[in-house]
């Protein structure tokens, strides 16, 4: 099975692209290289709020007509492919269904364009960590890999460049695996389906199917990877296996005793496929830590040694793979107090997840930020069980700390509360010994105090700096 090039795939006709932000301005891009050729015209139309400009200027300058301000889709066109901040009941991507033969999503799209090699990841958490953990073994043991989509690199951007033979390890979010009908990934993984987004997803239980989607094409030869740590995922095993795919379990704490499966025995990596074992590192010698990230590891290298990366490889690759930015990163210590940057923990099970790299009892949690209306029951539970101290702030401060001393009644949590991140991060300075771990592993989103939790993160590094510096610790 070759690359397929462009130029063999079938004509696109008459093109439209909805949306005038990276992908919509990626996807007319590419579109236009094709002009001439696979494509007889692309029209982007950049929605009710989008005006001309430079970008637009340059993209009629490559031969594509570009219409702001409106999403009155008129003009009739063979495929529309839609960016992902359109909803699917929005008059906009209506408007495109009136107009086009189909409409498809960025990734379906890249996927029809360059259909070899794809690993596709799903789940609620851990999606771009297990992206590029996969990415990274695939590559110790000499594979070509890109790791494209959600993570940050547009799919159809890479296509035209696309080395022969490569892996694309694509993440996927569910918003963009509504709009998928054809994609087909040879291994396709979903790591977790539990709450969040509570104000955007109507039910859970269309969230839980858009991902699922992510398994719909899928044949005899290729592999599914499933968690089975929770009640959507271990349904979504069931009806996988009903249709007689291999489907790989992902369980940390048993052996799940399927002829597929990734799971921890005697505290060592092992992934079986159809009954062939590997045994890899033991969990210690992951440089990522937390439960969570045993589970992303077994899922990243049942994804890699499917696809032909050798067990040796595999092993080196998880020790050598180190925290990402935001994700449990660790961020200097002060006084044998260690600071550690978990920004990207925006709802309840990450955190629940990141309590699980530290020892009970030594963690000052800061918790707080945009209300988003998190469910603070099991936040509460959890939180009273395994720290020392929570710090709650912003927005959803109040709302938080309320519910940690209901949970807690006497048992000994202290509860603090903080207007801002700098006042928690100074308030849980003071209330740490020698031993004990400062977590930012906040549970909601950034929005009352930041734009994203990348500049929460960074704030928080930058505060610790500061204190170091203060306390005359060197870099
Ligand atoms: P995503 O791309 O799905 O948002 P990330 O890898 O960026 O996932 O991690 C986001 C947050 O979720 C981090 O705070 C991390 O600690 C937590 N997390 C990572 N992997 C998992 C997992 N498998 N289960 C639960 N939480 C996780």
């Amino acid at each position: 099975m070759g690359e397929l090039q462009s130029d063999s795939l079938q004509s696109l006709g008459h093109t439209c692209v909805l949306g005038l932000g990276r992908t919509g301005e990626g996807v007319a891009r590419y579109l236009a290289g094709l002009l001439g050729g696979r494509v007889a015209s692309v029209t982007l139309y950049g929605g009710a709020n989008s005006h001309e400009g430079e970008a637009t200027r340059a993209l009629e300058d490559l031969g594509v007509r570009v219409i702001c301000g409106t999403e009155q889709v008129e003009g009739s066109y063979d495929l529309a492919v839609v960016s992902p901040g359109i909803p699917q009941d929005s008059a906009f991507f209506r408007a495109a269904q009136a107009h086009a033969r189909e409409v498809v999503g960025e990734p379906e799209f890249a996927w029809r364009e360059s259909p070899d090699r794809w690993i596709a990841i799903t789940g609620t958490n851990g999606k771009t960590t297990t992206t590029l953990l996969t990415t990274s073994l695939l590559r110790t043991g000499g594979y070509a890999a890109e790791a494209v989509g959600n993570v940050g690199t547009l799919v159809t951007g890479e296509v035209p460049g696309r080395q022969e033979g490569s892996w694309f390890v694509t993440e996927l979010s569910s918003f963009q695996l509504a709009t998928t009908t054809r994609l087909h990934p040879r291994v396709a993984c979903l790591l977790n389906i539990t709450p969040d987004h509570v104000e955007w997803h109507g039910s859970m239980e269309a969230y839980a199917a858009a991902k699922e989607r992510v398994f719909a094409n899928l044949e005899q030869g290729d592999l599914a990877v499933v968690s089975c740590e929770d009640a959507y995922c271990r349904a979504i095993v069931e009806r996988l296996q009903e249709r007689g795919l291999r489907v790989c379990v992902v369980a940390v704490h048993r052996d799940p005793q399927t002829p597929c499966a990734a799971f921890v025995r005697d505290r060592r990596l092992v992934v079986r496929l159809d009954g062939k074992e590997h045994a890899l590192v033991a969990c210690e010698s992951l440089a990522i830590k937390g439960e969570h990230n045993v589970q992303n590891a077994l899922a990243a290298s049942a994804c890699a040694l499917e696809v032909g990366v050798p067990e040796d490889a595999v092993s080196h690759g998880l020790m050598l793979f180190s925290p990402l930015e935001h994700r449990i990163e660790p961020c200097g210590s002060i006084g044998g107090v260690a600071f550690v940057d978990d920004s990207k923990a925006t709802n309840v099970d990450s955190v629940a997840k990141a309590l699980t790299a530290f020892a009970p009892g030594r963690v000052i949690v800061l918790l707080g930020g945009h209300d988003k209306g998190t469910e603070l029951e099991s936040l509460a539970h959890v939180v009273s069980a395994r720290c020392k101290a929570a710090v709650c702030y912003g927005e959803a401060g109040p709302r938080i700390a309320e519910a940690l001393r209901d949970e807690d009644g006497d048992m000994g949590l202290v509860v603090l509360q903080a207007e801002h991140l700098s006042d928690a991060v100074q308030q849980a300075r003071e209330r740490a010994l020698s031993g004990d771990v400062v977590l930012l592993s906040p549970a909601c989103s950034s929005f009352d105090e930041f734009a994203n939790y990348h500049e929460r993160g960074v704030r928080f590094k930058e505060l610790v700096q500061a204190m170091r510096e203060d306390a005359g610790v060197s870099r």
